[in-house]
């Protein structure tokens, strides 16, 4: 692996001034971009995360949606990357050191929230960086992060948080209020009300008895808790926190027969970019299908797809609000959950969730398998789909994978997606479009060439 250098507080300082150093100084890119250099005041920007959407999960959505010679709004990305996804912990991230990289971009330990890697996960903080949220804001950009997972998860979080321990989501709700970004949107109810677990993984374990959903709107956010309230705000007066459930939000399908209080991706995503075209501001926008990832280490095939394709969606309504002449879309994942194979010989007509014959006349075995998580021996457990959901095979412990992942580039500045990256460019090139810096390809490349090692 290669050394890191922690990112000194000096490095900050010249790293956040140097967009003012370079004011005026077009990119010699400036004519593949459309020409959008030429009014830098006017440049947004747009980062998907899939969490946990591996190559195997954009195939395997594209074929269950519209067959193998099927698209997807992904699909017509005119430009694409790798995205090479370790952290500094080893070849295989966790969401939290992941999202560092991508808000921050800088490496982390995994488990640790907008620190370098000299944080030590759960005991000491490491240095503090600033993420391109906040650092989007202080330039006067519109900010906002939407998500299906809880917003105090460690995707959204990284954006605005900064904390040696992913799992203080109470912590991280305090974060949020206090972050000054235009909207936040997703779940996670449950760490802002009153005698609120404080960590995530143990429980309900009191730590104070402040209501942070009375001390948001003492703060000036708006906050609100359904799909149908959230449509009655139209304009970004005052910041907006939407949680619209206790926990993350629900699976997108099986739909439900009710309608289901909590917006849609879809909902949210086009909520978000209709207020921020309205604000005539440049913006920085998040959006996080943080669910996919929960179906991978359940071994829910059929719900993986389901969740990849309502992301899929958000991503459609993106291109077809926003003008590519001013506006990047980035999409990518933050690693891959699972180990997702499409196997044996299917026919077309049978599709993907059903079985193959095996050799030698053992058992049919699933088109889709995964490498790890729960039930791999015994099938998988609670699935919505029931027996659908196809039985996996191999180990029992569920766990992310160390694989490349896609990136997708459209719009503005998009071309420079090319080549194998490190998932740090992906901080690189939205804060060199959105500031007007022309991009380094040393840097893109990763910690070892920008090092000149
Ligand atoms: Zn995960």
């Amino acid at each position: 692996m290669p050394r890191l250098s922690p990112l000194t507080t000096l490095q900050i300082v010249l790293l956040s001034t140097l967009p003012v150093l370079t004011a005026g100084a077009a990119p010699a890119e400036a004519a593949a971009d459309g020409g959008a250099a030429a009014r830098p005041a006017g440049r947004s920007a747009v980062l998907f995360i899939g969490d946990g959407m591996g190559p195997a999960y954009v195939t395997a959505t594209r074929v269950a949606k519209g067959g193998s010679a099927g698209r997807l709004h992904l699909d017509d990305f005119p430009y694409t990357a790798l995205v090479r996804t370790w952290s500094a912990t080893g070849p295989v991230t966790d969401s939290a050191a992941a999202a560092t990289a991508y808000a921050c971009g800088r490496k982390t330990v995994n488990g640790v929230l907008c620190e370098d890697a000299t944080a030590v996960y759960g005991k000491r903080d490491g240095g503090r960086l600033e993420s391109i949220a906040r650092w989007a804001k202080r330039r006067g950009l519109r900010v906002g992060l939407v998500t299906t997972a809880r917003v105090t998860h460690a995707t959204p979080a990284a954006f605005y948080a900064v904390e040696d321990n992913r799992d203080q989501e109470r912590a991280i709700a305090r974060a949020a209020i206090d972050s000054g970004l235009d909207f936040i949107l997703g779940g996670g109810r449950r760490f802002f009300a009153a005698e609120a677990p404080r960590v995530a993984t143990d429980g309900w374990q009191p730590s104070d008895r402040d209501d942070l959903v009375a001390a948001a709107r003492t703060r000036g956010w708006r906050v609100v808790m359904t799909g149908e309230e959230l449509r009655k705000v139209t304009a970004l007066s005052r910041p907006v926190l939407g949680l619209f459930d206790a926990d993350h939000l629900p699976y997108e399908a099986p739909a439900p027969i009710a309608p289901r209080p909590a917006p849609t991706l879809r909902d949210m995503t086009r909520w978000a970019i209709s207020v921020l075209r309205r604000s005539g501001r440049p913006f920085f926008l998040m959006v996080e299908g943080g669910r996919i990832d929960h179906a991978g280490h359940e071994s829910w095939a059929r719900t993986l797809v389901d969740e990849t394709a309502a992301f899929d969606d958000a991503i459609g309504e993106a291109t077809r609000l926003l003008d590519p002449k001013s506006t990047m879309i980035l999409v990518t994942a933050d690693h891959e959950t699972g180990g997702l194979a499409i196997n044996g010989y299917p026919e077309e007509k049978d599709g993907l969730f059903g079985t193959v014959p095996s050799d030698e006349g053992a058992a049919p075995h699933p088109v889709l398998t995964f490498a790890g998580g729960p039930g791999t021996r015994e099938g998988p457990r609670g699935a919505p789909y029931g027996a659908d959901d196809p039985r996996p095979t191999l180990f029992v412990d569920s766990a992310h994978t160390g694989v490349d992942v896609i990136l997708y580039g459209w719009g503005a500045g998009a071309w420079q997606v090319r080549g194998t990256l490190d998932n740090t460019a992906v901080y690189v090139l939205l804060y060199d479009h959105l500031s007007g810096r022309a991009s380094k390809r040393s840097e893109l490349a990763g910690p070892r060439a920008a090092a000149g090692r």
